[in-house]
């Protein structure tokens, strides 16, 4: 299995077990080895030998192999690329930008929305996204597995109030199936709870983990499931990840996506035209086009509010209203996502 350690996946090998879990094991860390493999020169590539303090590379050999070969701006090569600017200090740019921390109902456990509860169920994901909003999250000390869930168990026991348990991380896939049916094992005890989410990038990023274990534990849930895949690019979904987002489908699952608004990556009518149609093609619905949450090291990915309602609106007249995600930011302490609306924009 793969262990995390620290901040977000911070990943140690220990003994190999699943297939997934091997090819996760066997993931490219070293960015001097993702430079090769793209047939780039390091001086194409700023900073990417010396920007992971903190943060490493991680990314796993399959997504690898949807990036352009011997180009710089590939648009998946970009999300997981150390860069110079990271290491620029931005005004506005912290380390909790969506007021995680304030937002604590007990360890690992978020309570910002009415009727629902966010549990970071782990600090692990398969890849690093250096545009992350938990890139500094303090993991180590916020982990509800610490206690085998029990104290977030007691909490969510607690509040009627709550009808939507989502797992977050970190990749709550990244936890082993025996740890999953733990936790969903204890929820049997917490009546209120009706529904379960799962924010993943697995089905997109390490589509293998969508192995019969896990469609398993996902059949056996006497829960309604919903699964909100984060592509933020067409050229992430692939034959791989439609097999993966069709069998999620078939164990009863809702398929969602959110998309963060990325400079260079996606910040185009046609970019996020394409990522609609492929998503939907491959039986997911684009939910949510996010604007850039505010973290450390990531003011280089931002697109500003003005340029995300031109591209919004161009989206509207492009695609079926089904198709066009929500434009939503985050705001610490707001009741819900935040709708970027010319309104709100000021534009
Ligand atoms: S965006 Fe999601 S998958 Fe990527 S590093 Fe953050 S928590 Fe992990």
């Amino acid at each position: 299995m793969i262990a995390a350690s620290s901040t977000t996946g911070q990943l140690t090998p220990m003994i190999s077990g699943s297939r997934w879990q091997r090819v996760l094991a066997d993931a490219v860390s070293s960015p001097a080895e993702l430079i090769e493999i793209l047939g780039l020169d390091p001086a194409q590539v700023p900073g990417a030998l010396q920007a992971t303090s903190g943060f490493s590379l991680r990314v796993p050999r399959g997504f690898v192999a949807r990036m352009r070969h011997g180009d710089p701006r590939d648009p998946l090569l970009l999300q997981v690329l150390p860069r110079e600017q990271e290491l620029l200090s931005v005004d506005g740019f912290i380390t909790d930008p969506v007021g995680d921390l304030a937002s604590r109902a007990g360890a690992g456990l978020l309570h910002k929305y009415e009727g629902r509860a966010l549990l970071v169920a782990t600090g692990a994901c398969a890849i690093h996204c250096r545009y992350c909003f938990r890139r500094h999250f303090p993991y180590d000390e916020e982990s509800a597995l610490a206690s085998g869930w029990r104290g977030a168990i007691e909490t969510l026991r607690q509040d009627p109030s709550i009808h939507e348990l989502i797992l977050s991380g970190g990749d709550p896939l990244s936890l082993s199936d025996r740890r999953l049916t733990q936790l969903t094992d204890a929820l049997r005890d917490v009546p209120h709870i009706r529904r379960l989410r799962i924010h993943t990038r697995y089905p997109v990023v390490l589509p293998e983990r969508i192995d019969d274990g896990l469609l398993k534990w996902l059949s056996d849930l006497p829960l309604q499931k919903v699964v909100v895949i984060h592509a933020n690019h067409a050229n992430e979904l692939n034959g791989e990840v439609n097999a993966a987002c069709r069998v999620l489908a078939g164990v009863g699952a809702t398929l969602l996506n959110q998309t963060v608004l990325l400079a260079d990556i996606n910040d185009s009518v046609e970019a996020l035209t394409a990522l609609s149609e492929t998503l939907f093609s491959q039986g997911v619905l684009p939910y949510y086009l996010h604007l850039l949450d505010r973290v450390r090291g990531a003011a280089h990915f931002e697109v500003s509010e003005a340029e995300a309602l031109r591209l919004h609106a161009q989206l509207l007249t492009r695609l079926p209203g089904y198709l066009v995600p929500r434009l939503v930011r985050e705001i610490p302490g707001a009741a819900s996502k935040t709708p970027v609306t010319l309104a709100a924009g000021g534009c």
